[in-house]
């Protein structure tokens, strides 16, 4: 039997139905020691899907993970499309902290905590931002001073997603403050449980609290969380950030929304001859499918090119960049689609589905920033990849 047919058959076995649908409110799959699970075959999707390593599908197996080869993999994410199911899990574990570890962790660090992030057991958030640096991340201030076999880290993090629900960070710390800015950093891991650590959620207008700031007062972490070498963290810093920025990128290129977005304009612009009635739409709906279906294959055909195996190259800052400008032309379309029913906030005169765009509309506003700005995706684009000077 292939590959493909022993896959369908499995998923037809294991896939309950209800998460052959996008998760609704409150059904993330993001894990963690705090998670609840309203649809408990939620759960059980992730305890199948943990147990053949299929929610890290390219993982070795000695960490859990489902050992895949590329095309394998892809195989899989046809199979799982096809029958419409919604990720078993997802997370910063999964799409940065995990395959940073298994490039630069220790055999140690790799044993304990991939295993804990397949099965979706811990929650992971990132602690780079600080409140004097974003896009200059590399001057970040955040100390961390030896005593024994541990650190001291004093600082101040912000933006932190889920910092609120998250069991532990991975974080860049100072432990040199005299080297030059980009060699006094190391990439450190420590529960966020550990004493000295305060969480204080940001509120938005929306009021929603999705990031927070994070104090870190005289927090006590074995040296032995330091991740690669003392002072060497910006060479790991960077790779995560490739991992991140290939994983946000990812939003763009799904054929299938642009199909969804053509039945939604038939609904409220209507039809004329079985097509959309309104020209502009159809024209700015067509190039934008287009787009999504070139940038798709574009990011397949990198991945298949790639001699760096899985990893990511800086052609991430590329991927980051097109897929979440295509992102917000995606809501911006869907707004002159929708016209003002996409412009409310509550009340009886917007569908669940109105309200819900809105806030995404507004969301997607954030992917051109989060992960390094566009901006500095085409610094990099133009240093690293065209070769420009600096
Ligand atoms: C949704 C979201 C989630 C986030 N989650 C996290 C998280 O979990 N953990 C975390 O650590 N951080 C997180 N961040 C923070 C994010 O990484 C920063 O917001 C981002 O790097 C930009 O930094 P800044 O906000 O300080 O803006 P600044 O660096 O102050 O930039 C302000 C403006 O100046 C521009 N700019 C700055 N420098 C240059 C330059 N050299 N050339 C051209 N233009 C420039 C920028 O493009 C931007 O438009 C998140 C941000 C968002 C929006």
């Amino acid at each position: 039997m292939s590959f493909r047919e022993e896959t369908r058959d499995w998923l037809d076995e294991s896939c309950p139905a209800s998460v052959r649908q996008p998760a609704g409110p409150g059904e993330g799959s993001g894990g963690g020691r705090r998670a609840t699970y309203p649809n408990p075959e939620g759960k059980l999707w992730l305890d199948r899907m943990a147990e053949k390593g299929w929610t890290a599908p390219t993982w070795p197996k000695e960490y859990g993970g489902g050992g895949l080869n590329r095309e394998e993999a892809q195989i899989l994410g046809e199979e799982l499309r096809a029958i419409n199911a919604r990720p078993a899990h997802t997370g910063m574990g999964l799409s940065m902290i995990g395959p940073a570890l298994l490039e630069y962790g220790t055999e140690e660090q790799k044993l304990e905590h991939l295993p804990k992030i397949i099965r979706g057991e811990i929650w992971w958030c990132q602690g780079y931002s600080e409140p004097g640096s974003g896009s200059d991340l590399a001057s970040l201030q955040t100390k961390a001073v030896g005593d024994g076999d541990d650190y001291i880290i004093n600082g101040q993090k912000i933006w932190t997603s889920g910092a609120n629900f998250a069991d532990w960070m991975f974080c860049l710390v100072r432990t040199d403050p005299d080297a030059p800015k980009h060699e006094g950093i190391s990439f450190i891991l420590f529960d966020m449980e550990t004493p000295g650590v305060t969480v204080k959620p940001i509120q938005l207008i929306s009021g929603m609290s999705p990031f927070c700031e994070t104090f870190l007062d005289d927090v006590r972490v074995p040296k032995k969380n330091i991740v690669s070498e003392v002072n060497k963290g910006w060479t790991v810093a960077k790779r995560l950030l490739q991992y991140e920025r290939t994983s946000i990128g990812g939003i763009g290129g799904s054929s299938q929304r642009a199909k969804t977005m053509e039945e939604i304009a038939k609904d409220y612009l209507g039809e004329s001859e079985g097509r959309i009635a309104d020209a502009d739409i159809r024209d700015r709906l067509l190039k934008h499918r287009m787009n999504d279906r070139i940038y798709g294959l574009t990011m397949r055909r990198s991945g298949e090119e790639s001699s760096s195996g899985n990893a990511p190259t800086f052609l991430s800052s590329m991927f980051k960049l097109y897929g979440t400008e295509q992102n917000k032309d995606r809501f911006d379309l869907m707004l002159s689609i929708m016209g003002s029913q996409m412009l409310g906030w509550e009340g009886d005169a917007y569908t669940g589905r109105e309200l819900g765009t809105t806030r995404e509309w507004l969301r997607s506003k954030a992917n051109s920033i989060e992960g390094g700005s566009s901006e500095v995706q085409l610094n990099i684009i133009a240093k690293r990849i065209l070769g420009l000077p600096d």
